[in-house]
């Protein structure tokens, strides 16, 4: 059964545009052409299958590799098309569509393919929740010993001053007058009520060390873990200055062979700009403070499960420590 946000998230996959700028965010799409170029040892004569194949690239580079044989799963109708990529680039006989979702796949025996890739990653790293498609296909279709690419995600978290932003987001309602006329009470509502701003930011606008926040094996993480995850924290800034948000962002490994570099794909402020650039849960009101300050938060993402079929989880980030708590229950669907 799809139900009505599968199909209109499916439909999104659609727009040839989202393909295009997946294919021109270089870090992203050379990351995986390297990790599997580089361990093309592991593909040759093996059996993948490409977990939401989109355009076809990552089975292009499996292929390419020396994959015998890759499955191709794409459920939006992009898939009608990727039978012509496969013949137009001379792997006909290697790549096999099938255009379902991965969940609905009849045809396939159990314990089918040796490898599976896929690009499932989201905003913070979850969002969108196509990892839990990913896991299924890994429990069902997987021979065990199998290797996922990528193997590993990190979810990381820092303090940081966004001033810019800030009084884009922050202070929108209360620092100036709109068309001549106050509309500040508005300003209450909204900060209680922030959508995480997916922006990317320098590294000079992180006020501490950045933390791990998790880090999932996707060779054994099963969907249940997938839920929720909490968090308490203790950050020593090492700037002074006004805190106005949390980043996240993450990274990913992939599988590595003696004598070649691991690959990571990683969305820090720091590395390569990429379409994910990095996501900021902005707090109700900046907090001040000093270098060597230490400031405490407990953050949790939880699966926004009761709405019917989300792909969003709530953020919810609270400062620790202090008389002045900062609940801040956000609402991360917003993220476009
Ligand atoms: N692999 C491509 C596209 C990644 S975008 C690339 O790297 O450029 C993710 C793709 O997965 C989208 O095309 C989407 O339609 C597809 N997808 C998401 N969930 C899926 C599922 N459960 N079954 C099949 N395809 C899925």
């Amino acid at each position: 059964l799809v139900d009505d946000v599968s199909t209109e998230y499916f439909e999104s996959y659609e727009d040839l545009n989202v393909h295009r700028l997946m294919l021109q965010d270089a870090a992203r799409t050379n990351a995986y052409q390297t990790a599997i170029t580089d361990t093309q040892n592991l593909f040759k004569d093996k059996v993948v299958m490409d977990v939401g194949a989109g355009t076809g690239i990552l089975s292009l580079f499996c292929a390419k590799a020396g994959a015998k044989k890759v499955y191709a799963v794409e459920a939006s109708g992009l898939a009608k098309t990727l039978p012509q990529i496969f013949s137009k680039n001379g792997f006909s006989d290697v790549v096999t569509v099938i255009h379902s979702r991965v969940e609905d796949i009849q045809t396939l025996p159990e314990n089918a393919v040796d490898i599976i890739v896929s690009e499932w990653m989201g905003f913070y790293l979850l969002h969108e929740s196509m990892l839990e498609s990913v896991l299924y296909a890994r429990d069902t279709f997987m021979k065990p010993g199998g290797l996922m690419y990528p193997n590993s995600a990190q979810l990381y978290a820092a303090p940081c001053q966004i001033p810019d932003l800030w009084k884009e987001h922050g202070e929108f309602w209360t620092s100036q007058s709109h068309y001549g006329f106050d509309l500040s009470p508005f300003g209450n509502i909204a900060k209680n009520r922030q959508s995480p701003v997916v922006e990317t930011i320098t590294s000079d606008g992180l006020m501490a060390d950045p933390q791990l926040l998790f880090d999932l094996n996707l060779q054994t993480i099963s969907s249940s873990s997938l839920e929720v995850f909490k968090d308490r924290r203790f950050f020593t800034m090492d700037q002074t200055g006004d805190m106005h948000a949390v980043c996240l962002w993450f990274t990913c490994t992939f599988p590595v062979v003696p004598g070649k570099e691991p690959v990571e794909l990683s969305t820090a402020p720091w590395s390569d700009k990429t379409h994910w650039k990095q996501t900021l849960i902005l707090l109700p009101d900046k907090l001040e403070f000093e270098e060597g300050d230490i400031t405490g938060w407990e953050i949790s993402l939880e699966k926004a499960s009761l709405i019917k079929g989300s792909r969003s989880y709530r953020i919810h980030y609270q400062c620790l420590g202090d008389d002045d708590e900062h609940p801040v229950p956000c609402e991360c669907g917003a993220v476009k």
